[in-house]
């Protein structure tokens, strides 16, 4: 089966592949010039890299492991010290750790929070852990279920202290979908803390050794590419045309840097488009049928992505840092974390800037100056006296529509892959699956897409 493909982020690529493995043909258009999509990173004019989104691999990611294994390029992942480092917030310049031991899950999670007494006292911890006893116990039902409440309201249901949200879960929250707790849906919390505290390594975090349009990308292409397979830069999809009957008749690919306009007549027709585009596209009958319809309830939320180059090494720490700071979320220096961006002896923080609502707009002059502020917390030492660490360049990549805003309300909202045209299906992370928005969700929903397509082909047995 020939089967087009609009996109080329990690839920396209990821469908493709699978679709290759199930013997099928697949074509991939993007609009854009680069891979990646979310991950899709570039080169400035010396040879360094800025990315769309510093990106965190977890244990608890087990398709996008399993896609690495499959590459066989399990060793570009650069795993790190069982832990999670959150910057004081009283104490400038000094880290509180929750570190992980090599016991069985959850004894290595709960030993990790008990063993941490600067962020939470005895009586909110104990609060906390019962708070979490009907999660651990009714699993995803359970945790589904509470996407009626906000994280705020959840963790008032169970009486526990607000305190709590100040320590630890803001930055939880930034981190997981760049809003705050008052804003996100407890099912997002929920189920991050289900996977860390139930799979021994869920929250063992993973950087990428390198840019990950390269590093990440570029294997799946060649893996699609040498079953027949084909990807196309500079290939927008434009117009979905429809039959009399309403299914899709063809892919209608605009012409960018000199390409001809396309009509694309394929055997089964994929969108791997982020939401925010693909509702654009929408024939116009779609729009009135219940499942698109509730598309117009997932938005993508603004993040910005800070890029600082350093005259000299700010910290030797080879993990991800929570900022804990009020215009950042999570921070590393990927000359310490990544071996392509590596520098013994200046610093590259890449630093995700968010809620960013209020500064999408702003210029890169002002968001630079702002995170530069928030670093005099963050690094003390050198940013006062007479010596001071001096910024060589810096980046500033704005998403303002990135993943969905995890909203109370959404799960009910977001579409299975299957939809209700019979030759037309959705990838996406946005799209019904057990992982959030994520690498993870993207690359599974990829994966359940191309089942879906490959079961519909398949010859029916009488
Ligand atoms: C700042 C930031 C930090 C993040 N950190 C993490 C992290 O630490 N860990 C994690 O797991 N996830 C993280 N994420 C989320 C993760 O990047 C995404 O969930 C995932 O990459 C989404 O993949 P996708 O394929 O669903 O969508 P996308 O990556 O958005 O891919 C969609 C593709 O469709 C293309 N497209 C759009 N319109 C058209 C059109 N008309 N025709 C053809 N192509 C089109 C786009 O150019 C893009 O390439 C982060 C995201 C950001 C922005």
């Amino acid at each position: 089966m020939r089967v087009a493909i609009a996109g080329a982020g990690l839920a396209g690529l990821s469908c493709a592949k699978y679709l290759c493995d199930a013997g099928h043909t697949p074509v991939i258009y993007e609009a854009r010039d680069v891979l990646g999509g979310k991950v899709a990173a570039w080169q400035d004019e010396d040879g360094d890299w800025y990315e769309t989104g510093l990106h965190i691999f977890f244990g608890a990611y087990p398709n996008m492991l399993q896609l690495f294994g499959e590459l066989g390029i399990e060793d570009r992942l650069q795993w790190k010290d069982h832990a999670m480092i959150f910057n004081q917030k009283d104490d400038p310049g000094t880290y509180s750790r929750f570190d992980f031991p090599d016991l069985p899950a959850p004894l290595n999670g709960v030993a990790a929070i008990l063993g941490n007494n600067d962020m939470l006292t005895w009586p909110e911890k104990i609060q906390f852990g019962l708070g979490l006893v009907p999660a651990m116990l009714r699993g995803q039902d359970y945790v589904e279920s509470c996407d009626q409440y906000s994280w705020t309201e959840w963790l008032r249901l169970h009486n526990i202290p607000e305190r709590v949200n100040d320590e630890v879960f803001i930055a939880m929250s930034k981190a997981l979908n760049f809003i705050n707790p008052d804003e996100i849906s407890s099912t997002v919390l929920l189920t991050a803390l289900n996977r860390f505290l139930q799979e021994k390594n869920g929250s063992k975090m993973a950087f990428l050794d390198g840019n990950p349009p390269q590093r990440l990308c570029e294997p799946i292409v060649a893996s699609i590419r040498e079953r027949g397979g084909e990807v196309h830069l500079n290939r927008p999809l434009r117009q979905i045309q429809l039959a009399a009957d309403g299914s899709v008749a063809s892919f209608r690919i605009g012409g960018v840097k000199g390409n001809e306009h396309l009509e694309v007549e394929a055997d089964a027709f994929v969108s791997a488009l982020p939401v925010d585009p693909l509702k654009l596209l929408l024939p116009e009958p779609w729009k009135q049928m219940p499942y698109f319809q509730k598309l117009e309830g997932l938005k993508g939320v603004p993040v910005i992505n800070i890029h600082l180059w350093f005259d000299r090494k700010l910290t030797a720490i080879d993990h991800l840092l929570f900022s804990r700071s009020e215009l950042l979320s999570v921070y590393a220096d990927m000359s310490n974390t990544c071996r392509e961006y590596a520098d013994p002896h200046r610093s590259m923080l890449e630093l995700v800037f968010a809620p960013a609502a209020a500064w999408i707009g702003r210029s890169d002059a002002d968001i630079v100056a702002a995170t530069m502020a928030e670093l005099q917390r963050l690094f003390p030492v050198h940013f006062s006296g007479d010596d001071q660490a001096q910024l060589r360049k810096a980046r500033v990549v704005k998403t303002p529509q990135s993943v969905y805003k995890s909203v109370p309300g959404c799960q009910q909202l977001r579409p299975s892959q299957d939809a209700p045209i019979a030759n037309f299906f959705l990838a996406g992370d946005f799209t019904m699956q057990r992982y959030l928005a994520s690498m993870e969700g993207a690359v599974l929903s990829g994966k359940l897409c191309a089942e879906v397509v490959s079961r519909q082909s398949a010859p029916v047995l009488v």
